[in-house]
């Protein structure tokens, strides 16, 4: 049978009797909680929204849209349908019909049902589109509305993108 053995955790040093009674850390959190109290009347860290909006970060997610070439001005979507199949909350359903060049196929109709989406960004990591991705993370983000149809982005809402809410300040750019 083997013997216990002992360990020997060495205990921390007693506080000085100032410390124990918190006062100082008190004082000291107090004095930053006021520092950015009287920041905040110089400097205010709010903005009155919707009147005025922070600047989006430029990788900023906000609903998927759909883009043509920039060049030619084509329908980049070749329907090869990976955004459909690898997003999570299955909000993508595309038509599809032969493109009238003979060559390929190009979506009849696509729709991204809004409600669904989770901002995720699959869809446009696995888009097929090479070089340029038909589908991308747009910076639509205010879509607040009382009917649920409008939720439902289908192609030309998802080309042309929602109408912009009222500009304000810092608005991002391309919005
Ligand atoms: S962002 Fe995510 S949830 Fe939204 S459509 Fe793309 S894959 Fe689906
Ligand atoms: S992954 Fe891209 S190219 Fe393929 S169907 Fe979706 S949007 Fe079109």
């Amino acid at each position: 049978m083997s013997e216990a053995r002992a360990v020997v955790i060495p205990r921390p040093a007693p506080l000085p009797w100032w410390k124990r009674f918190f006062l100082v850390e008190m004082l000291q959190g107090m004095s930053v909680t006021m520092k950015h109290y009287l920041r905040g009347w110089r400097e205010p860290f709010t903005v009155q929204y919707p009147e005025e909006r922070l600047p989006l970060d430029p990788r900023f997610r906000g609903y998927p849209r759909l883009r043509m070439h920039p060049e030619t001005g084509d329908e980049l979507c070749n329907v090869c349908r990976q955004c459909e199949k690898i997003c999570p909350t299955l909000c993508i359903a595309i038509e599809e019909e032969p493109h009238p060049s003979g060559k390929g196929r190009r979506p009849r109709q696509f729709t991204v049902d809004y409600e669904r989406c989770c901002q995720c960004g699959l869809c446009a990591e696995a888009c097929g589109s090479d070089p340029i991705s038909a589908i991308y993370m747009s910076h639509d983000y205010e879509l607040a509305d009382y009917g649920r149809d409008r939720f439902r982005a289908q192609k030309d809402r998802l080309y042309l993108g929602f109408p912009a809410p009222p500009a304000g300040k810092g608005k991002a750019p391309g919005k």
